[in-house]
């Protein structure tokens, strides 16, 4: 008797455990490790899991069969169980939650899927009747949810079926409707027939003497593949038809002949754009040759090695020659860079080094990309060997993995912050590097004060680069009093002080350009009645309305709630209402009042939503369209414009007040980030910062540009109050919709957490925006020891949480785990 093969599957949901399944015979050759199965989990769901075991172990529970297996190759190396393992562990979460942030959505079908044609849906000729059925419903509908056709072909197992549609690219999927990507279709013209020799060539020219323009067209093709009969190559429709100078019509006729046909390519999304790029690569200086010498000299020894370069220093030059030093090896390399700081202008300058070795993995592109780069990866036979990637790129299926580079290492935007889990990339990759035998560089202006302790207690390497490139001098800073400037009257409207007005406006006259910052985080423009105070506010969340001024509408930035503006208080019915707080809209429109003939553009969430209208945007900032860019943290980063001679700082206090315990690190950052724009070639920038607090220790340590000095001042407060780096914060968080329940379940959980030794335990406390989305919220902060296993005091804290939410009357209340929270 043949023996019960069964497999052991992670499923993409916020369940424990691996989950077990028979394996038909049909499938038992397949059956293996990393690829996809199709299961059936609960009454109807349909999923698909991954394998992480093949055995001849019975489970003591009954199981299911798994329907299909979806993969030929395995698409999750053992590698990337492992980083997904430690992930689960560090971060509190659930295998299954880990798998769906590592994997793109094309690779995830599940019931609520929704199934669009796909690019060559036309084209496709059904296999059989389920196949023809499926056609007929999406030409009918043009999308359909996965369910729907579950139902229509009365069949659970339509995975491979679906499968095999999407390979042939007769359909595509996406995971919601919102996000609809339709690829580009671009239709090319081919030889129909083979051609065998030059007689048989010049017949064919023969036979089309009476048709001149149909002989064109042949020629124009020829032409184009560089007279080559015997080897064509297919060419743009377009292209050809410009050549031959028809309009169609001559080779409309060609087609019907036999002779040509016409063929449809997607236009390739992850490299079309990295082609025919001239390389460019400096040669370093001989302070970043000494950088990079000692990069390479400690990473013999040290898994990390921190680079503290000052902004324009030519980390970014570093990179690249470290990238063709693990390129030469053959290794591949990950390019590592916060979600805002990858802009197009990085793109370029990493493709003008290293050419069309680059692949860019970005969350602005649509899933069908990031799916195509994460199966070219998993199974090409050269993968390309340079990714250009956002933090969910630790998660691809690297093969030999050299090197990988963490860019702006400090930057928050590393941390997901939801769904779960809550990972940090920069600490994943110090991991993910462990595991795979890579070595990582970590770079910033203003390393994080964890990864200078790092590297300061001997943990990581470290290496300084403290000159800018061009000998170009730092900005010179320059801190505006505003309570003394509001006192002698040389601020208008509250914000903008004479001494800023007066230097935009020579800076105008000289043809320079000024950046002006001005921090969303919890300042935005908002109504508040004259009279009584009354402040609009969320019907759902605990904050504030922000005013917007193109719609004309106050909303809610948590959960999108919205009114328009309200004719008088709602408290005391006076028309007194006026906008207060200062945000990046509201200056782009002041500021021209005051400097004639200003030109603004602005840069923030709303004028960024597309790759297109960020590139315009750089456009008329390259052309000098603009004299003013008006923006939040997004123009802190890694923009390189050589014309931009001012920085202006409007509001620095609502920044350093900010209730956090890391608010001055950030301030710091941010205020270093964003001067760094300034005078980046031969001159010396100019950076204005008004406050109502000019001594305040962080301005200070700016001032002096005293990186160290702020760190250790820092590193001092953070070991007096018990705050990372000293110890590991762990963030529970509790949500409900009544308030006194959340209240008191986050008290008892507290009290088990207790039992936990080295370990502190504080809370339950209401966090700044105390509801959202009228989920009333608690928090509890855990301080666990430095010197303890980090996984397995987790392991600790996870399991008593996991029990404690494990009764029946509990089993469904919402809580969530933020580690190391930024
Ligand atoms: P960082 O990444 O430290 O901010 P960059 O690498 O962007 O600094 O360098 C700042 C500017 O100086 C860029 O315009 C870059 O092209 C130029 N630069 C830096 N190093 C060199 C070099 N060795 N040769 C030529 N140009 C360089
Ligand atoms: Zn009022
Ligand atoms: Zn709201």
């Amino acid at each position: 008797m043949a023996e019960n093969l069964y497999v052991n599957v992670i499923l993409p949901l916020r369940l424990e455990g691996a989950f077990t399944y028979e394996v038909p015979n049909e499938w038992k050759v397949q059956a293996e490790v990393g690829k996809r199965a199709v299961v059936q989990f609960g009454k109807r769901k349909i999923y698909t899991a991954i394998i992480i075991s093949v055995h001849k172990e019975p489970p003591a529970y009954e199981t299911k069969s798994i329907l299909s297996i979806l993969d030929d190759k395995p698409i999750v190396t053992a590698n990337q169980l492992l980083l997904w393992e430690w992930i689960s562990r560090y971060y509190l979460c659930t295998l299954g939650e880990v798998m769906k942030a590592a994997l793109p959505t094309g690779l995830k079908l599940e019931s609520e899927s929704v199934v669009f044609p796909g690019l060559l849906f036309d084209e496709y000729e059904p296999a059989n009747d389920d196949e023809l059925r499926i056609k007929n419903l999406l030409a009918e509908k043009e999308s359909v949810v996965l369910s729907e056709i579950q139902s229509l072909l009365e069949k659970k197992n339509i995975q491979s079926i679906i499968h095999k549609l999407l390979q042939n690219q007769c359909v595509q999927i996406e995971e919601s409707l919102a996000q609809r990507y339709v690829p580009k279709r671009v239709e090319f013209i081919d030889l129909a027939l083979s051609i065998e020799s030059e007689e048989h060539l010049n017949n064919l020219f023969q036979q089309l003497q009476r048709a001149p323009k149909q002989s064109d067209v042949l020629l124009a093709f020829f032409s184009l593949n560089k007279s080559r009969f015997d080897i064509t190559v297919p060419i743009k429709k377009e292209e050809l038809l410009k050549t031959a100078k028809d309009e169609g019509g001559a080779l409309k006729k060609l087609i019907e002949k036999g002779v040509l046909k016409s063929v449809f390519f997607e236009e390739s999304r992850v490299f079309a754009k990295l082609r025919e790029i001239k390389l460019e690569k400096n040669p370093l200086n001989s302070l970043q040759e000494e950088a990079f010498f000692s990069i390479q000299k400690q990473l013999e020894e040290k898994q990390v090695v921190l680079l503290h370069g000052i902004t324009s220093s030519g980390k970014t030059e570093i990179y690249i020659h470290l990238i063709e030093e693990v390129l030469r090896r053959g290794k591949q390399v990950l390019y590592l860079l916060p979600e805002i700081a990858l802009t197009s202008q990085m793109v370029h300058r990493l493709c003008k080094a290293l050419g069309n070795r680059v692949a860019v993995y970005h969350s602005k592109y649509s899933d069908n990309e990031r799916t195509e780069l994460y199966l070219h990866l998993a199974t090409a036979k050269e993968p390309v060997s340079v990714i250009l990637g956002v933090r969910s790129s630790i998660f691809l299926p690297f093969k030999n993995l050299g090197l990988i580079i963490v860019d702006e290492e400090h930057e928050a935007s590393y941390k997901q912050q939801s769904p779960e889990p809550y990972y940090n990339a920069r600490d994943a990759a110090v991991i993910l590097a462990m595991q795979t035998g890579a070595k990582v560089v970590m770079g910033s202006a203003t390393p994080s004060i964890e990864s200078y302790y790092n590297a300061k207690t001997g943990k990581y390497g470290f290496v300084e680069l403290l000159q800018r490139f061009h000998q170009a001098e730092v900005p010179q800073i320059s801190i505006i009093d505003m309570k003394d400037e509001r006192k002698k009257r040389r601020v208008r409207q509250h914000y903008y002080s004479d001494l800023l007005l007066k230097e935009l406006i020579q800076t105008k006259e000289r043809g320079k350009q000024a950046i002006i910052f001005q921090n969303r985080r919890g300042y935005s423009p908002y109504l508040e009645c004259e009279e009584c105070g009354w402040v609009p506010g969320c019907v759902n969340c605990d904050v504030k309305l922000t005013y917007h001024k193109t719609f004309n509408k106050l909303v809610c930035h948590y959960c999108g709630y919205s009114i328009s503006i309200p004719g008088e208080c709602k408290e005391c019915k006076m028309p007194a209402l006026k906008i207060k707080g200062i945000g990046t809209e509201r200056i782009e429109d002041e500021l021209p009042m005051f400097v004639s003939g200003l030109r603004m553009a602005r840069m923030d969430l709303d004028t960024t939503r597309t790759k297109n209208k960020i590139e315009k945007l750089f456009e008329s900032i390259e052309n000098k369209e603009i004299d003013v860019l008006v923006g939040t943290q997004m123009v802190t980063k890694g923009l390189d414009f050589e014309n931009i001679e001012l920085i202006g700082i409007i509001d620095a206090d609502t920044m350093l007040n900010f209730p956090d315990f890391r608010s001055n690190e950030r301030s710091f950052q941010l205020f270093t980030q964003v001067s760094g724009r300034a005078g980046r070639r031969n001159h010396q920038g100019l950076v204005m910062i008004q406050t109502s607090q000019p001594k305040h220790p962080v301005l200070m340590f700016l001032l002096q540009n005293d990186y160290k000095g702020f760190v250790q001042w820092q590193l001092e407060e953070r070991k007096k109050f018990n705050y990372p780096p000293f110890v590991r914060i762990v963030k529970i968080e509790l949500k409900n919709k009544d308030l006194s329940q959340v209240r008191e379940i986050s008290k008892k959980l507290a009290f088990e957490l207790r039992k936990i030794k080295s370990m502190e335990v504080l809370g339950p406390q209401a966090p700044i925006i105390g509801k959202i989305q009228n989920y009333y919220i608690m928090e509890l902060w855990l301080k666990l020891n430095r010197n303890n296993d980090a996984l397995k005091q987790r392991d600790e804290v996870y399991a008593t949480i996991h029990r404690f939410f494990s009764v029946p009357e509990l089993r469904y209340f919402k809580w969530l785990a933020d580690v190391d929270p930024m």
